[in-house]
């Protein structure tokens, strides 16, 4: 007797390399899991013909901001426009995260790890143990699931980089690192120094594509070494991003911008590391403002930058093109002689930034014959969802696994439609997702669900628990 379903997607290319599926099929969806994949004779509430369009795991970016100073709630209605149907918001606050979910939610699942910053959470920039035992606990009850060490941003000392990550590893919590410390700054040195800082823990190594910017040598042979360094160290599991520009803070504080990364991206441009020369660069166009437009940022430099920045106080995010094209390109693409990639995953840096380009720049190198429709899949879906310790559920078409799917017009670059967890968040290219979901720690869980958001939950010790996909 056919089965009645509440979604099947008829006809679309199933892309689900964990499986080993790669066929023209329908995919049924019940009660939140995918409930069949072949030739379905069932019925649906919902019944969509997907012909032509590629059906997949849903895509998991595993860096992004949404977060009050850096993103934004817009963040989400972007990741939604963008197929994305889950993010990983790298830096927190996490209790702006929260609140910004449960106000913008557009129904994409995220996951928050909170900053270890200095005056912030942490007194100063050499925290001890006990003060990063106390930062994380109060973090976890807030509902993040781990700890970032925003290095080119706002540097800790070595020591204090290494213990984050140490604690990180004893306590069961997810980490990452934006390479720099007050010794080393941001770059293929400051990489090899988190590296050996990690001591054989395991850390998810952010954007590694902004280590290799060609400031010290070829950006070309920069990214080689960033190659090396991490075939050396399978205990770090890394992603890197494929956009032209970086994403930064343009809050200025006593004269100057708070940001390192703010600081030396101006004197990159030849304009002074102070309030004025923020003012010079947006005007000259050089720093873009982040411009709220029809409920996404758009980058605007200029007269119109310039009032969205003084409207904002400066508290408002900025870029800048930071990012030559051939690392951006080597490192997405680049594999082991074993076959696995030298990098682990395809993420964006975006949510609220305005680079949410999995698809549109991820598979233009499919077109390019550099990633095939399986590896994007693989770097985009499987092995994100493997870092966050999601593989039973997510990053697969799996019978039971959540039904997390992104339906993407292949030639044109583009999401059509998605679902998180059954629930559809775009259909033709609109968003209709509605509220938020997050992956919390156990003791995050009557927080987040206090504020009205659903809750999924990271059992500790479960996560960055190795490579590859
Ligand atoms: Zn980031």
């Amino acid at each position: 007797m056919p089965q009645t379903y509440d979604t099947i997607l008829r006809r679309g290319l199933v892309v689900d390399p964990v499986n080993g599926v790669h066929r023209q099929a329908d995919v049924a969806m019940s009660d939140g899991r995918i409930a069949a994949i072949g030739e379905i004779d069932g019925t649906a509430r919902e019944d969509r013909d997907v012909a032509g369009l590629m059906v997949m795991p849903g895509i998991v970016d595993a860096h992004v901001h949404l977060s009050p100073w850096l993103g934004g709630g817009a963040g989400h209605r972007m990741l939604a426009l963008a197929g994305v149907t889950f993010a990983l918001d790298l830096a927190g606050p996490i209790d702006g995260v929260t609140r910004l979910a449960a106000e913008s939610g557009c129904g994409v699942t995220i996951g928050c790890i909170d900053y270890v910053r200095p005056g912030h959470t942490v007194g100063s920039e050499d925290p001890g143990e006990d003060e990063l035992r106390d930062a994380l606990a109060k973090a976890r009850r807030a509902g993040a699931i781990g700890f970032k060490i925003l290095g080119g941003h706002f540097p800790l000392t070595r020591e204090a980089s290494a213990r984050v990550i140490d604690v990180a590893a004893r306590e069961g919590a997810y980490v990452a690192f934006h390479s720099g410390t007050l010794s080393t700054p941001q770059s293929v040195a400051g990489m090899r120094e988190s590296c050996e800082l990690a001591a054989g823990n395991p850390l998810h190594l952010a954007h590694i594509n902004s280590y290799t910017r060609g400031l010290d040598a070829s950006a070309v042979i920069e990214a080689e070494e960033a190659i090396a360094i991490l075939a050396e160290t399978p205990n770090v599991w890394s992603e890197s991003y494929l956009a032209p520009i970086n994403g930064n803070s343009g809050k200025c504080a006593d004269g100057v911008p708070e940001s390192v990364a703010t600081q030396k991206n101006l004197k990159r441009g030849g304009f002074p590391a102070t309030t004025e020369g923020m003012v010079a660069a947006i005007s000259a166009g050089w720093a873009q403002v982040h411009v709220l437009q029809d409920g996404v940022h758009v980058l605007t430099g200029g007269e119109v930058g310039l009032t969205a920045w003084r409207a904002a106080e400066s508290n408002i995010g900025i870029s800048f093109e930071a990012n030559p094209p051939e690392p951006r390109i080597h490192l997405a693409t680049a594999k082991r002689a074993d076959g696995s990639f030298a990098v682990d995953a395809l993420a964006t840096d975006g949510g609220g930034i305005p680079r949410n380009d999995l698809i549109s720049r991820g598979l233009a190198l499919y077109h390019l014959d550099a990633l095939t429709l399986d590896d994007f899949v693989l770097k985009t879906s499987a092995a994100p969802a493997r870092a966050l310790g999601l593989a039973g559920r997510k990053g697969h078409l799996g019978i039971g696994a959540d039904a997390d799917v992104t339906v993407i017009d292949v030639a044109r670059l583009s999401p059509v439609e998605s679902y998180a967890h059954g629930r559809a968040v775009l259909r033709d290219g609109e968003v209709v997702g509605r509220g938020a979901r997050m992956l919390v720690p156990p003791e995050g869980r009557a927080h987040v669900e206090s504020l009205g958001i659903e809750t999924l939950v990271a059992e500790p010790g479960s996560m960055l628990s190795g490579r590859g996909a």
